[in-house]
């Protein structure tokens, strides 16, 4: 017997035996955007937690080409500058990048899926002692596939290896990936390693680091009258999770989600920022 699936989200059931599939998130109205706006208007203290790659900037075939350009940026200032916001940008790039593009910007920032944080005009903070002595093993499983896979590379970040395919010819791509996925898997078991399915990425990282962590820092403060976060992929589940109900959480891309809302794109994540700063969309 297979339950209707409802708009909100769905269980499919089979037999008696349920299997949680995840509930697809509220579409954003217009309506609903207006009551969140509302909100932020009325509210004086602000939590802002946005992802990078595919929530405010989209993604290019090289991560090092999806630099923000100048209408996200000024975005970012305009709602960082207001002093009732605690704007974070929530990001699995290195502190490289992030310090390069939002060194001298008043926002703060968290690199790695939550290894490091930065609040804003201080230095970076390590958030948990981690090891990266597993990368000897994943490394030549990783080459492997970029053999067999024109067009792919790999980056390493401290505590993460990547595995990007975007460049590749797609079928080609995906199903490399799909059986990547599943030989790191059967390692990350052993080695205590988490495997995230980016957008044509397959990452390892130490498992225990992770945005919700990471956000911890700023959410156990307390005292917000108004929290947002948006994210497009897995790790900004575990960003979602650990929000309070009365929070607004929005993922980027129709996809069960813990979110309580869905956008269907970068474009209306800015027009949404716009609306808040009060600039006239369009
Ligand atoms: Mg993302």
């Amino acid at each position: 017997m297979i339950f209707p699936l409802k708009q909100a989200g769905s269980l499919l059931c089979w037999f008696g035996k349920s299997i949680r599939l995840g509930f697809y998130p509220r579409k954003l109205t217009p309506e609903l955007r207006d009551k969140m706006v509302g909100e932020y208007r009325k509210s004086k203290r602000r939590l802002i937690l946005l992802d990078y790659d595919g929530t405010i900037v989209p993604f290019a075939d090289r991560p090092d080409e999806a630099k923000p350009d100048e209408d996200v940026m000024n975005l970012l200032r305009l709602l960082a500058q207001d002093g009732g916001n605690e704007v974070v940008i929530v990001s699995g790039r290195d502190r490289k990048f992030l310090d390069e593009w939002f060194g001298d910007t008043r926002l703060s920032l968290v690199a790695e899926h939550g290894a490091w944080l930065k609040e804003r005009g201080a230095e970076w903070l390590f958030i948990s002692p981690l090891e990266d002595d597993w990368k000897k093993d994943v490394f030549p499983v990783l080459k492997q596939y970029v053999g067999a896979t024109p067009g792919s590379f790999i980056e390493e970040k401290s505590f993460s290896l990547v595995w990007h395919y975007r460049a590749a010819d797609p079928k080609v791509g995906e199903s490399n990936a799909k059986e990547l996925r599943g030989r790191l898997k059967s390692l990350a078991a052993s080695l205590n390693l988490e495997v995230l399915e980016g957008s044509k990425t397959v990452e390892v990282k130490s498992s225990g680091v992770n945005k919700g962590r990471a956000i911890l820092h700023w959410v156990s403060r307390g005292g917000w009258d108004f929290m947002l976060a948006v994210g497009d992929d897995a790790t900004d589940e575990d960003m979602f999770a650990v929000l309070p109900k009365t929070a607004y959480s929005i993922k980027v891309r129709v996809a069960p989600s813990k979110a309580r809302f869905v956008v269907e794109s970068v474009g209306d994540v800015r027009s949404l920022l716009r609306e808040m700063v009060g600039i006239p969309s369009g």
